[in-house]
């Protein structure tokens, strides 16, 4: 469900001396594998790269985004058993997995505004011209939020932008009062569940989502079907459960929603919406903010409307209705395993969803059909002859769209397995055209480099882990210019959520990493009836090149992780990074407590009140308290530790291999090492995250916090959770430091 609108800027002067770094692609060395066995890897991989065809990437794609494939729909199931039959004809032992969620549908949408004007809103995308699956509106789901509660309101609409905490913040400091009023926000910013959780808590009534043209719409690029871009009827559905309390089934929390698992009444299910919610396209949202009356928004606040905004207050009234079916509907996970020869209890997991809002070509089909190939071709390696050391397994999910349904249920269910056998988990979901992104945990930042370095760009020949370098050269800052010239990894992003990862990361701990291709493709489908197999084949990734070279980084990511004598997992990447996420949280608070200072500074002084424009209505924030220093040095303690740790270990496994009687036994602590980042009471107030150092923020959604507990401690100014937060996280890192000590006695 994941889509982040990537924008290329293009800096006119590229030294050259960015290309000295030369491919690496016969490079005799792989991690974890002696030479001669890196030899025999680099054959295996050349036979597998051979094998993949793009006719089938473009063939599967259009069988599977044929027909709306929502959960609970016919076609989601059919879906299901074709994945089933495909995996058991390439010799994986298959089954399907079912789960029984809570799945609301609309029984009824409503929204008319009553005054000054009489309108109400379509709620409907039509079929267009050329796009034959947009046709289908019988077996469409209608436009809606999942999890949005019932509700029947009239109130006064407020445009609250991207309703995000400090969009309230500018609307409190312009006097607009928000009890009692329904907020008109815009997509984007941050997450779509974070918007009405915000105007919740600030005693609004409802919230209606739009898509303004400006981030989604013609400000970006033509619009469908002329190009690629969300057109005036285009709606974004899409869940607004309150996932960074935890995701899946919200009758299921900490297990798997099996039939007869214990489930909680819907009214006490705390991840539904407090307030009704309703997506709308902008054709729909322009009416509405035409009527707004008082004051013109900031600058950045105004959206690509032919129209001034405003922020609304008592103009215009509107009536929102709406009503879900609360069912509870059957999820289809497809779960395939290749037995792993000499370490079948060592798995490495592989997935990525099959489930989609409507037809869903690109989100999920295009990263689904890379999988596919690349399970295929697996296959066919198993049948002639090879074996791999550790067990693969891989995961079609379900229900993905609505909250992670199906990789959640299916890791609560197996839990204890899990936790004994999970090694890695890889994540792919929506694939496009362009450059590599990787994300994930950072003992595995050198393996994701070491592995990206080998495998070549289709429209530029360089390796994809170049012309990803050259991407961040050519848009970075000077700083971070100069750290591309000085560090010989590139960096791979923190996760934070917004796909299948979640559950195997941040409840389990298993080292886990998301990969996906993109910046090239227009983006303007997602979640809308238009994401279909005309649109991605015109605008997506055309011949399915990006689809294959998917498969390959995917692909030998798994065949190296299956194969390797040792798993490649390296600790001074990710020392370096917790390295700079202590600085990070040190220095949010000495920037928070010059601001707060500086803040306190002008009210009392007067110099705030003196710049304010005297016809309008500015209301004077009351002075904050005082920043505390926090002491850090346990954090700081915990860092030089875990520093010569990860050193040691470098040392110890430096151009060598362990010996096979000790291989299982390494393996084992490796694995444990990101268990160690968890702690079984949890993050504050969501237990279900355990995870220490990377978490989906509580007020950003998708978007990650690093050393959530200290971080978002610090945010919300709770300065005792802080303290209390900076020794947790300092022991979880000396734990993880244990671990590695461990480990490198091994050798
Ligand atoms: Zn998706």
């Amino acid at each position: 469900m994941k889509r982040t609108f990537l924008r290329v800027v293009v800096v006119l002067f590229v030294s050259s001396a960015m290309f000295a770094q030369s491919l690496s692609l016969g490079d005799s060395r792989i991690m974890g594998f002696t030479s001669s066995g890196a030899a025999d890897q680099r054959a295996l991989e050349a036979k597998f790269d051979s094998g993949l065809n793009a006719g089938n990437l473009r063939e599967w794609m259009k069988r599977l985004s044929l027909r709306p494939h929502h959960v609970g729909s016919k076609y989601d199931k059919e879906n299901a058993e074709f994945i089933a039959s495909l995996y058991k004809s390439w010799g994986f032992d298959t089954q399907i997995e079912r789960f029984d969620v809570l799945f609301p549908t609309p029984k009824t949408r409503l929204v008319e505004m009553t005054a000054p004007e009489k309108f109400t809103m379509k709620l409907v995308e039509p079929p267009v011209t050329g796009d034959e699956s947009s046709k289908q509106q019988k077996e469409q789901l209608p436009t809606y939020n999942a999890y949005s509660v019932d509700g029947d309101v009239t109130g006064p609409v407020v445009y609250v932008n991207y309703g995000r905490p400090e969009d309230f913040e500018t609307l409190e400091r312009n006097g607009i009062d928000l009890k009692g009023k329904i907020a008109l926000s815009r997509y984007g910013g941050a997450w779509r569940g974070i918007k009405p959780k915000v105007a919740a808590e600030h005693g609004m009534i409802a919230c209606i989502i739009y898509s303004d043209p400006r981030d989604d719409g013609y400000f970006q690029g033509d619009v469908y079907p002329k190009g690629a871009y969300r057109n005036e009827n285009g709606v974004q559905r899409g869940s607004v459960m309150d996932m960074p309390l935890y995701p899946g089934d919200p009758l299921t929390k900490n297990v798997g929603a099996t039939k007869d698992a214990k489930r909680l009444d819907r009214r006490n299910a705390e991840t539904l919406t407090k307030i009704p919610v309703l997506p709308v396209s902008y054709s729909d949202a322009q009416p509405l903010l035409r009527n707004l009356d008082g004051a013109v928004v900031p600058p950045a606040w105004r959206g690509a409307l032919p129209l001034t905004y405003h922020f609304g207050g008592s103009s215009p009234t509107v009536h929102l209705k709406l009503a879900f079916n609360w069912d509870i509907k059957p999820i289809y996970d497809v779960i395939a395993k290749l037995k792993g020869s000499e370490r079948p209890d060592e798995w490495i997991i592989r997935g990525n969803h099959h489930d989609a809002w409507v037809n869903g070509a690109d989100d999920p089909i295009s990263g689904q059909v890379a999988m596919l190939e690349e399970a295929r071709n697996i296959g066919m390696l198993a049948k002639s002859g090879w074996k791999p050391k550790r067990t693969i397994v891989y995961c079609s999910w379900d229900g993905e769209e609505e909250g992670l349904l199906g990789s959640t249920e299916w890791v609560e269910a197996h839990a204890d397995e899990l936790t004994r056998k999970a090694a890695v988990y890889i994540n792919t979901d929506s694939n496009g055209r362009g450059f590599l992104g990787i994300g994930g945990s950072h003992t595995l930042e050198k393996f994701a480099n070491e592995v990206s370095r080998g495998v070549a760009d289709p429209e530029t020949k360089m390796s994809v882990w170049q012309r990803s370098r050259a991407q961040q050269f050519v848009n970075g800052n000077a700083e971070e210019r100069k750290e591309l010239a000085e560090r010989q990894d590139l960096r791979i992003d923190a996760l934070g959520s917004g796909s299948d990862f979640t559950p195997f990361l941040q409840h389990l701990g298993i080292a886990s990493m998301n990969i996906g291709f993109g910046g090239e493709d227009g983006g303007g489908s997602y979640h809308s009836i238009y994401d279909s197999f005309e649109h991605y084949t015109r605008f997506g990734d055309p011949n399915f090149q990006y689809g294959v070279t998917l498969a390959m980084v995917c692909g030998h990511s798994v065949l190296r992780l299956a194969n390797a004598d040792t798993l490649p997992f390296e600790f001074s990447n990710f020392a370096d990074t917790i390295g700079t996420y202590v600085k990070e949280v040190t220095k949010l608070t000495d920037t928070m407590r010059e601001e707060t200072n500086e803040l306190n500074k002008s009210i009392a002084d007067g110099s705030l009140k003196a710049v304010q424009d005297p016809t309008k209505t500015f209301v004077m924030p009351t002075p904050k308290g005082d920043v505390p220093k926090l002491d850090f040095e346990p954090l700081h303690r915990a860092l030089k530790r875990l520093k010569e740790s990860a050193a040691d270990y470098q040392t110890a496994s430096a151009g060598r291999i362990a010996p096979a009687g000790v291989q299982k036994q390494l393996d084992e602590i490796l694995i444990n090492t990101e268990r160690s980042l968890t702690d079984n009471a949890g993050l504050p107030r969501r237990d279900w995250f355990r995870h220490q150092i990377y978490a989906p923020g509580f007020y950003t959604g998708y978007g990650v916090k690093t050393l959530p507990g200290v971080r978002e401690a610090i945010e919300q100014r709770n300065w005792n959770e802080a303290s209390e937060q900076i020794r947790v996280v300092s022991r979880t890192l000396e734990n993880f430091a244990d671990e590695i000590d461990r480990a490198a006695k091994i050798y």
